[in-house]
């Protein structure tokens, strides 16, 4: 029996708030024989989605939909395809040939759907499930969240592997940042941090982001989009000359070394050169630190 996790989000950084709901899409199911014909999602999320029969391909991603219009699917699948290749831009990855999709797939499912449920954005192995608002979906509107989820779906593509084997924190930070281009702003001086950590006092982990491992981490009541904040400002810490000086390219080296069965704790060590030990105990006054420049 295996447990299946959608590593989604739902971290909607201002304007997306009032477009999506913000639910948790973690979600475990006991798996059951996997149904390539029906499309990855159905294999690898708990989800099962529909769709109409006519699904649109691009270069990476194969978009379906239920109720999307049918002339506005192309558009849609180039738009994801663009933000997919400019993704991979940021992370200096070319080498396409190296993705592991799930057997009998291609290309990344996209289901962009008006009527399934829940109200979610989720990625899984090879899939991105987003619930959408109307018929001819406004790319604008959609870019953060579909950017998050296909961020999500690279990291899913390198490690070949229906549950992902980085840390929670570690995840969800890149999907924030390379979603924003690294521009989302909402922590961003020494008050919003000192904020966020007194507003944390009382909760047992303090609030600190890198106690965040596994889903069951958060604890009881946490504002999980708070975090999302802070593990953007992980990330951030992680590649910028004025925190640890690494690059995308070490971020990725992570995920690659994850795929050879390394545990995330001695790829995050390889690469960072901090154990992880080292780096929860530390990363208030590492912050505080980078932030103070
Ligand atoms: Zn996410």
């Amino acid at each position: 029996m295996k447990h299946i996790k959608a590593s989604g989000l739902i971290t909607l950084p201002g304007l997306m708030v009032s477009l999506l709901c913000l639910l948790s899409c973690e979600g475990t199911i006991e798996e059951e024989a996997p149904d390539f014909t029906d499309g990855s999602w159905v294999a690898y999320s708990p989800y099962k989605w529909t769709h109409d029969g006519f699904p649109v391909e691009g270069k990476y991603c194969k978009l379906y939909s239920d109720r999307v219009e049918r002339d506005a699917r192309e558009e849609l699948v180039e738009y994801a395809d663009r933000q997919f290749s400019d993704i991979m831009s940021m992370f200096n990855f070319t080498a396409v040939d190296d993705f592991l999709y799930p057997p009998g797939n291609t290309k990344i499912e996209v289901n962009l759907s008006l009527d399934n449920d829940p109200d979610i954005a989720a990625a899984f192995w090879g899939s991105v499930l987003m619930k959408v608002r109307n018929e001819r979906p406004d790319t604008n509107l959609l870019r953060y969240v579909l950017r998050h989820e296909l961020t999500h779906a690279f990291e899913y593509l390198i490690e070949g592997t229906p549950e992902l084997g980085t840390d929670v924190w570690f995840r969800e930070g890149l999907a924030v940042y390379y979603a924003s281009n690294g521009s989302w702003n909402s922590m961003n001086s020494v008050d919003n941090l000192e904020a966020y950590r007194d507003d944390h006092e009382d909760h047992a982990n303090k609030g600190n982001p890198i106690s965040i491992h596994e889903w069951e981490d958060f604890p009881e009541g946490s504002d999980i989009p708070r975090y999302y904040t802070l593990f953007d400002l992980v990330i951030k810490y992680i590649i910028s000359p004025d925190g640890l000086g690494k690059s995308s390219v070490e971020l990725l080296n992570i995920v690659y070394e994850i795929r050879e069965g390394v545990l995330f704790e001695s790829a995050f060590y390889d690469q960072v050169q901090i154990t992880l030990i080292d780096f929860e105990s530390e990363i208030f006054p590492r912050l505080l630190q980078f932030l103070d420049q």
